[in-house]
């Protein structure tokens, strides 16, 4: 399912921020965060709340993938996948340049039925769009 989001403002650097404070208390990070925004909600894209929520990335827009986060049982924010990046993905169309963390996919487009994510479609059940 797309997250489509209406997005009055640019999270980019949130997302960012999030992303390289992995390893860092959550305490300390979520303070920081919220500091700098009007709202929590953004943040929530990213961190998981609860262990069902958490997701190896996350589409932010069109064509923007982050890495999913969540905050393991010592309090400490954490990769839901240390290994997916921007090699992990294949783009869904030819006219977007799509981006792992603010870097570009290095796969190619492959078609519009190729699996998005064929790391994962190894091992898991795919699931079926449309
Ligand atoms: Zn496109």
């Amino acid at each position: 399912m797309h997250g489509r989001r209406q997005l009055g403002l640019d999270y980019t650097p949130l997302f960012r921020f999030l992303i390289s404070k992995v390893g860092a208390p959550w305490d300390g990070v979520y303070s920081e965060a919220l500091a700098r925004l009007d709202r929590p909600d953004p943040i929530f894209w990213l961190v998981a709340r609860r262990p069902n929520e958490r997701r190896r990335y996350v589409l932010v827009g069109e064509s923007s993938y982050y890495n999913g986060l969540y905050v393991d049982d010592a309090g400490t924010l954490q990769l839901v996948d240390q290994v997916v990046g921007p090699s992990s993905l294949v783009p869904r169309c030819r006219c977007c340049t799509h981006t792992f963390n603010g870097t570009p996919f290095t796969r190619p487009f492959a078609g519009f039925y190729a699996p998005l994510d064929p790391d994962a479609e190894a091992s898991e059940a795919p699931e079926t769009e449309g």
